[in-house]
């Protein structure tokens, strides 16, 4: 089982689900020809696809052509079902951010034949994790910026107040489809400016403020 590393803390706490949100910026969801949701797209990454920064993202031989997605990451800390907005503020009990890589060639196919995006979403390597901050250490305002540069240059860089959904809505909305329990962790989507990576990359994630990744592509 894979612990989440937090900031200022030696408590441990295994990852356990992982629930990831599409399409939650509106320029993102138009550079990839979808239109804007009227509810958050729900999809979901397994724990053992988790690496950390520091850690190699491993190019899988079935796709040739591998994205990366930023995003803020929250930490649920409690369990959650049907959850109110106050009660969904206080399951989130920490912050970091992300990399939801994504087989932009796989998930195309998927989409055209209307199969789930696991093949697409799921591989080992695919959701790289930073340290994480606990709210009661950091207030997070949603004016920070959230960027990615790929060796020294800038690809992503967006305020989080452009989410569609932010994350107490995301939370209410996920627990009332299933209980989100202490370690789960919510992928909160991605900013526009996604493309394509290749090996020997070095990827820098970071959310102003916050937390910060780095890690590179083999
Ligand atoms: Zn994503």
């Amino acid at each position: 089982m894979k612990s989440i590393k937090i900031k200022k803390s030696s408590r441990k706490i295994e990852i356990g689900k992982i629930v990831c949100v599409g399409r939650n910026y509106a320029e993102h969801a138009k550079e990839l020809g979808n239109e804007v949701p009227e509810k958050p797209v729900i999809f979901l990454k397994p724990a053992s696809s988790v690496i950390f920064s520091g850690d190699k993202i491993i190019y899988p031989s079935f796709s040739n052509e591998m994205h990366h997605e930023t995003e803020l990451v929250l930490l649920i800390g409690k369990r959650i079902k049907n959850g109110n907005e106050k009660e969904s503020e206080e399951a989130i009990e920490g912050y970091g951010v992300g990399l939801d890589m994504t087989l932009r060639d796989i998930q195309g196919e998927l989409k055209k034949k209307g199969y789930p995006w696991t093949i697409a979403k799921c591989f080992d390597t695919s959701a790289v994790l930073s340290d994480f901050i606990l709210k009661k250490d950091y207030y997070l305002r949603l004016d920070e910026e959230i960027s990615l540069t790929i060796n020294g240059e800038i690809r992503q860089k967006e305020k989080l107040n452009l989410m569609l959904f932010p994350p107490v809505k995301i939370v209410q909305y996920i627990s009332s489809l299933m209980t989100l329990e202490e370690g789960d962790l919510i992928f909160t989507g991605t900013p526009k400016g996604v493309s394509k990576v290749e090996k020997g990359d070095k990827l820098h994630a970071e959310i102003s403020g916050l937390t910060d990744l780095i890690c590179s592509v083999k």
